[in-house]
């Protein structure tokens, strides 16, 4: 399979990780959005959140729960954002599925 973020987690593409255990992948955006910008996947390829079910669910919730340990560790005690987009309408690039954090700063009050 052609995809990314799969020659990410393996290595075989160069990225700067920020977290990494059995299940999920963290690293730094490589064209930040926010002072920090960290995308968080599952190691199991899934193409966007539209292809989570009872089978693969474990990953998404590990990913939550990491959230906030990452989002410690990055400083962001102010607050941040998690995006996930999700298909062609919300301009998805990447068809791994990945939830942004994006934090460090005042944010946006627009959601899109
Ligand atoms: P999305 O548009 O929601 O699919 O987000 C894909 C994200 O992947 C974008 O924010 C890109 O900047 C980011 N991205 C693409 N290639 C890489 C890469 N090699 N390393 C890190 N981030 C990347």
């Amino acid at each position: 399979m052609n995809c990314l973020f799969c020659k990410i987690i393996k290595g075989e593409i160069p990225s700067s990780k920020v977290y990494e255990d059995d299940m999920i992948y963290a690293f730094r955006d490589i064209n930040p959005m926010a002072k920090v910008h960290v995308l968080v996947i599952p190691k199991l390829h899934i193409p966007s959140a539209d292809g989570v079910d009872e089978d693969n669910s474990a990953y998404i919730a590990h990913i939550f729960e990491m959230i906030p340990y990452i989002a410690k560790a990055e400083g962001l005690d102010g607050g941040y954002r998690v995006i996930t987009n999700c298909g062609d309408d919300a301009c998805q690039s990447v068809k791994h599925l990945h939830f942004h954090i994006l934090g460090g700063e005042q944010l946006s009050d627009k959601m899109c």
